[in-house]
Order: structure tokens, then sequence, then C-alpha cells
């Protein structure tokens, strides 16, 4: 598959990586499986984090007898301060069986207040410069659901490589962050390029991203075969047919009212609740392991019963979702997913 320089990094990329969550729910025989096949597919590149579980140590076992050169790894962690993150780099290196990871991204930065504590004196950042200059690391990179951070965090200068949430129904990367990222050469992983689990057509997906170069797609893969359907789109590059675009339309017209971005806009709720956790139950659900979707959702779906519909928080969203209706909507939901757990889970 052909390869590309990945923004000022001296790495070529395919221009799609393996997004390392959905293989915690796998067995380590399974997950080891899907990643090799992924990788005789020809994909490069394999993103993960501290916080997935036991995904980074199922890729080290995957990896182990390949020539290390020949993979890009990237992994996460959220750590705020110096101290903890150099933990974590530790922890992914033995994880990884490696002795560097290429791209280490800050995890999450979705607020002021995240970016404050990461960026300040003994904070997070001055840990990524130290993995650095131990050769721990390569590259620093953060990621981000928040654009106004993550512009901040571009603008700095201090980062090689973002990633953001994008596809054809997060659109909101492609007004200045994709044009900056462009502009000042740094590498561009699009996140959930499936909406988090929420668009099934794939050829609409990856369609969609491919008319934006130099990006890398990171769907979270569970199935060898969800790659190879990806690959199949990636590698016959034509434009968007007229129909497929007047789908698209119609997916968003559906999708967009209960299409929650995770920008948090919406917050601080009265009531304290989670807003965007709460609207993830599908997303939750499709991609985690179920004890971790429990350990996710039964606090934030606790906390959703007692919203009082006082509505402080309809007027910050600006995807003008009906929160309320859509919190007792994922309620529902959850209620459902946990009686057919109970049902059919030993
Ligand atoms: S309507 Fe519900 S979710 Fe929104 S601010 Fe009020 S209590 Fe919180
Ligand atoms: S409910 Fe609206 S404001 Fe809140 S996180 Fe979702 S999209 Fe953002």
């Amino acid at each position: 598959m052909r390869k590309k320089v990945f923004g000022k990094t001296d790495l070529m990329v395919t221009p799609v990586a393996m997004g390392g969550i959905p293989i915690m729910r796998l067995s380590k025989k399974e997950a080891v499986d899907v990643v090799r096949k992924v990788l005789a597919m020809g994909v490069n590149f394999i993103d993960t984090a501290t916080g997935y579980g036991d995904s980074e140590e199922k890729i080290g076992e995957a990896l182990k007898e390949r020539r290390r050169q020949d993979v890009v790894i990237a992994s996460k962690s959220p750590a705020s301060d110096k101290k903890l993150f150099l933990e974590h780099v530790d922890l992914s290196l033995k994880r990884l069986q490696t002795d560097y990871i290429d791209i280490y991204h800050l995890h999450g930065v979705n607020s002021e207040e995240k970016m404050k504590e990461v960026m300040e004196p003994g904070g997070a950042y001055e840990g990524l410069e130290e993995a650095i200059k131990e050769g721990k690391v390569r590259y620093p990179a953060f990621s981000s659901h928040h654009m106004p951070e993550a512009k901040k965090l571009m603008l700095s200068e201090k980062f090689d490589v973002v990633q953001i949430p994008f596809n054809f129904i997060d659109t909101e990367p492609e007004k200045e962050i994709i044009p900056l990222a462009r502009k000042m050469n740094l590498g561009f992983i699009a996140m959930k390029p499936l909406g988090g689990g929420l668009l099934e057509d794939a050829n609409l997906a990856f369609r969609y991203l491919a008319q934006f170069s130099g990006i890398v797609a990171d769907p979270g893969i569970e199935k060898a075969e969800e790659m190879e359907e990806i690959l199949r789109v990636i590698e016959d590059p034509r434009i968007l047919s007229l129909q497929e675009k007047k789908k698209i339309e119609r997916i968003r017209k559906e999708l967009g009212k209960e299409f929650c971005h995770r920008c948090d806009y919406c917050l601080p709720c009265s009531q304290d609740i989670p807003i965007s956790s709460v609207l993830l139950v599908k997303s939750v659900v499709k991609r985690m392991p179920w004890q971790n979707a429990v350990k996710w959702l039964d606090p934030a779906i606790e906390k959703a019963r007692e919203c009082t519909e006082c509505e402080e928080c309809l007027e910050r969203c600006p995807y003008n979702l009906a929160i309320p209706e859509l919190l007792k909507k994922n309620i529902s939901l959850w209620e459902e997913h946990k009686k057919r757990a109970a049902e059919t889970l030993p």
C-alpha cells in the first residue's frame, strides 16, 4: 500500500491506521491474529493508549517478532503531571515490548483547564519532552475533542502530530484545524472515522475522508475483514458520486439530531450530569468490552436520572441537540442493553 511522509516527521505511513480500542474485547490470541493480519495487508500504523485496557500488551505480543522499524506505533497518556506521564511512557514501552514509541500523545486535552495543567511547569508536556530527550518517544502529539484547545496547542508549535475526531458528521475540523495542520505541516490523525461506530457504511466514511490528502484515518478494528473493507475503498480512489453525496446528506440529517460531538460546550450541568458520556451509550456498547462499558456508563446513567429538565444546557449546545430528551433515550437504551446482557452473558 502506498505510504506518505507524515507531516514534518520522517515517518512513512499508510493512509489508514489500526485503532486499538476494540481489540480489548478479544482474547489475546484473537487480538494478536487480527493485528498480524492487518499488518500483512500492508497497514503500517497502529494507534493505542495506556487507557485502552490490555490493548498495548496485545499489540506488543503481535509485534514482537517483527522488525520494529517496519511499524509506526502511537500511544497516549491521560496524565496531567510530568511524573505520572513518564510512568505511563515506561508502562507503554514495557507493554508494547519496545524501546521506543514513534508518536506519543497527551491524551484527551478537552478543556482549557486540562490544557493549562499539561502545559504548565511540572505538567505532562515536560514529561513528553524528557521522554523524547531520552529516546523513548520520537514525536510529540496530543489528542482532543475540543477545537479551541486543539488550535492553541497546534499554534504553540510544540507538537508534530494532532489527533481529532473527524468524519462526515463531525466536520468541524474542516474549517480551521485541517487547513492549519496542512499549513504547519503537522501530521493529522482522524479519530473516529466511523463516528465511534455510529456510521456503518465504510464506503461513504472512507471515501469522504479520502478527499483530504495527507490525513491518516484511525478506525478501531476488531475483525480483519473490517480493515479489508476499508482498504478496498482506499485503494479505489474515486471521488464521491452524486448518489453517495446525497446519502451522506441523508445520514447527516438523520444522525445530526442525535450525534453528540463530545465537545462538552453544554457543561456545566446544574446536576453535574456528564452529558456527553451518557449520549455515547450506542458507541460505548459497540466498541468496549462489556465490563468497561458498565464501569463507564453505570455511574453516568445514574447521574442522568437526576436531570431536572432545566434546559440550561440547551442553548450551549452548538448542534441544537435536545439534551434532556436524548438523556432519557440513552437511559432506556442502556437499560435494554443491561437486560439483554443479563439474559445472555454467563
Ligand atoms: S436539562 Fe438536565 S442535563 Fe441539561 S443542564 Fe438541566 S439538569 Fe443538566
Ligand atoms: S450535547 Fe452538544 S454541547 Fe454537549 S457534548 Fe454533545 S454536542 Fe457538545
